[in-house]
């Protein structure tokens, strides 16, 4: 990390297709949890996206991913059409799961707030006031799990 830090950063990379629909199909997001996906109901659409792989952000998608949520969500829906739109994101996860929200070992003017794994969009919220307890020098007990000398240098 270029501010100096050893951070045992990796991803988990998900899966994500979405297929038009006139009228919705669900009323609240769903999870067939032996398939390992959601299915979200969206605005004229709806969305499929989950799965773990670990594969690096060098590589491209992996077709299979996308398959295994087409096969899976058709066993509940079997006549949707084609997927309208297909993504691969990557989640970024350290080992222990938790984010790393503190400042630098090394440059104390730098403060992180990354690797919130499957979560990042849940925990914007309570990781910014975090975020801003920090800068604002108060010491929020919360931070303490979470800072990035938890990992050896
Ligand atoms: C298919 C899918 C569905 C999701 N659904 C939800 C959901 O329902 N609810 C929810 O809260 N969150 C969900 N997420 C997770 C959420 O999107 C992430 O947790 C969030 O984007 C990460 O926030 P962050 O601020 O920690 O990211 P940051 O720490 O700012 O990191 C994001 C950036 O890090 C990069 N990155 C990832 N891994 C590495 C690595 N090893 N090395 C270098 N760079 C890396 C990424 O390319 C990206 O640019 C989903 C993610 C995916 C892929």
């Amino acid at each position: 990390m270029q501010a100096g830090d050893r951070i045992p950063l990796e991803t988990e990379r998900g899966y994500h297709v979405e297929f038009q629909t006139e009228t919705p199909l669900l009323q609240r997001p769903v999870c067939p949890v032996h398939l390992g996906f959601y299915m979200t109901p969206m605005t004229g659409r709806l969305r499929v996206a989950g799965t773990v792989e670990l594969g690096g952000t060098s590589a491209g998608p992996n077709p299979c991913q996308f398959e295994l949520l087409d096969r899976g969500v058709r066993q509940y829906f079997p006549k949707l059409d084609h997927a309208s739109a297909k993504w691969l994101g990557f989640r970024p996860s350290l080992p222990d799961s938790r984010p790393v929200i503190g400042r630098s070992r090394n440059s104390k003017n730098v403060i992180f707030a990354f690797g919130h794994g499957h979560l990042g969009l849940t925990l914007a919220a309570i990781t910014s006031r975090l975020v801003a307890s920090l800068i604002n020098g108060d010491t929020d007990p919360l931070t303490t799990g979470f800072t990035p000398d938890r990992f050896p240098s």
